[in-house]
């Protein structure tokens, strides 16, 4: 900074010699570059080429006066700082001078002192106006960075293919991109600030829009999302995530929209696929394992050992793949929503209690212990195809034994909740790692680990029970522990629910 004052010019007018030798002097001293001028016209014209930033300017000179130069210069060159010398007797001019844009005054005559008081002033005055000019600068520069890290931003959300949209905590829409508009076919001059509902068809969607911006959802890893379907054959996904502020406060909710038509058909195509190659597949299986049936029948009393062993694998093989193209078919039938065909009153507890009979004597081959526990008194009723609960309590038993040691517990727990039947179907068998809990319920999923390596299943069964369930408005989760056990809750709306 010091370099920088070093260059400061500073000229000095006064008709006196004395006067501008001792300022020159002490100003030099002081480190400045001091030029000087005897007359009001001869500072003028030094002053376009001379760079000066002070001026010491004496109002009483023949000629052209202190004041005539003062209006000049302040036209010419307003950053330059004038400080006035002026008899005592002059006073009131100087003031009038400061008026007119004088910086400051010094009073003739002056000592040495003075003068480098007045002009260190003017010289701090200066770095501050630098120092001004500099921030304000930055704060410029600073300001146009934002804008453009604004717009970049606005052009990447517009130009995205998924869908954004944002609200505030009151669940209006803020802010949103041409793909959002899009795939909800609205308008391209809807503008923003109405409730999310105005925007969006799907009653679900809206719901949850609400919630996250109203701040239920606060964790952001519990990102939810929902299916829905604006128009008839496009399916949309949304994922929606609350936005949080600096006080952990929510602020609104940002939802991003994924168009999943294609998967939907993929999927649904995928499905009439194996439903057909199933059915095309099992009526000459059936036949071959019929057939080996028979034949095996008959080499049972002659019959070559080593035949007999192989056909007796045959037909095991067989009958596995009876079975896995029987899980298809349900399966298939179950995404048709072909399923619960003859619903009625179901007493869930009458039907649990004949399928832990029925499996029982499996359980004993493994010395499992198998109960029931049903609460005293009755219960309501569960509308549903009775075979569909079958399938889903079958499944889940089946499973528990198989995935159980021998010797260990199975117990299937009833109980009336609100409005929901709930039946816990609990093991202290292996127990299911937590980063397999939801992939279970996928199509051919299966835990593949030292204890479940031998055990033959096809991966169908707990999809199968998910789709029942879904199918009959109903909830089912999974809590498991390795090594401990698990525990399947199946939640079922009551008949007198599902009326009202
Ligand atoms: P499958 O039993 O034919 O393999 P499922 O869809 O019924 O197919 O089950 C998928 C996987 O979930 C099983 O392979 C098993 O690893 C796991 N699983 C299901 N039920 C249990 C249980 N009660 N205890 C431990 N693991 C289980």
């Amino acid at each position: 900074m010091s370099d920088d004052f070093n260059q400061l010019r500073i000229l000095v007018v006064d008709d006196e010699r004395d006067i501008r030798d001792a300022s020159e002097r002490i100003l030099t001293r002081m480190g400045f570059h001091v030029r000087k001028a005897k007359r009001g016209d001869e500072a003028i014209d030094l002053l376009p080429d001379d760079n000066i930033s002070i001026m010491l300017l004496d109002l009483k000179m023949p000629g052209m006066d202190g004041m005539e130069v003062l209006k000049h210069v302040r036209e010419q060159d307003p950053k330059i700082l004038i400080i006035i010398i002026t008899g005592y007797a002059t006073v009131d001019t100087a003031i009038e001078a400061m008026k007119r844009g004088a910086y400051d005054f010094i009073p003739k005559p002056f000592e040495p002192d003075h003068l480098r008081a007045v002009v260190n002033r003017a010289r701090e005055r200066l770095t501050l106006t630098r120092e001004a000019k500099r921030l304000e600068e930055q704060r410029k520069r600073t300001l146009a960075d934002l804008d453009t890290e604004k717009s970049r931003i606005r052009t990447i959300i517009e130009s995205l293919p998924d869908g954004v949209v944002v609200t505030n905590a009151e669940g209006q829409v803020v802010l949103m991109n041409p793909a959002f508009q899009w795939h909800l076919g609205l308008e391209t001059d809807i503008g923003l600030g109405r409730p999310i509902e105005a925007y969006v068809p799907d009653e679900s969607l809206c719901r949850l829009v609400r919630e996250i911006s109203s701040g239920k959802h606060v964790d952001y890893d519990d990102l939810c999302s929902i299916e829905f379907s604006p128009f008839s054959d496009r399916y949309l996904l949304a994922k929606g995530q609350p936005i949080i502020g600096e006080k952990m406060e929510c602020l609104g909710a940002v939802v991003n929209i994924v168009d999943i038509t294609a998967l939907k058909t993929l999927d649904r195509l995928k499905s009439e696929f194996v439903a057909k190659v199933s059915h095309e597949l099992r009526s000459p299986l059936s036949t071959i394992h019929e057939q080996l049936a028979f034949v095996l029948n008959e080499m049972v009393e002659e019959g070559p050992k080593q035949d007999l062993h192989m056909l007796s694998r045959a037909k095991e093989k067989t009958s596995g793949l009876i079975s896995l193209i029987g899980d298809l078919l349900d399966l298939s039938r179950i995404e048709a929503g072909a399923v619960c065909e003859e619903p009625k009153p179901t007493q869930v507890e009458k039907l649990l209690e004949n399928i832990v009979d029925f499996l029982s004597p499996r359980a004993k081959t493994r010395s499992q212990s198998l109960t029931l526990q049903v609460p005293n008194g009755s219960l309501p009723a569960v509308t549903a195809d009775p075979l569909a609960l079958e399938s889903i309590f079958g499944n889940l038993i089946t499973n528990a034994i198989n995935y159980t040691q021998e010797g260990g517990e199975i117990k299937v727990v009833v109980d009336h909740t609100g409005i929901n039947l709930r039946i816990r179907v609990e093991d202290n068998g292996f127990g299911i790692n937590e980063k397999y809990q939801e992939k279970i319920f996928e199509r051919f999923f299966r835990v593949k680990d030292e204890q479940t390596r031998y055990i033959t299943g096809t991966g169908l069964g707990l999809p199968i029970v998910k789709g029942l369930v879904d199918s009959l408005n109903g909830l089912i989760s999974v809590e498991s522990t390795s090594g401990k056990g698990s525990v399947f809750t199946v939640l079922l709306p009551t008949a007198g629910a599902a009326d009202g």
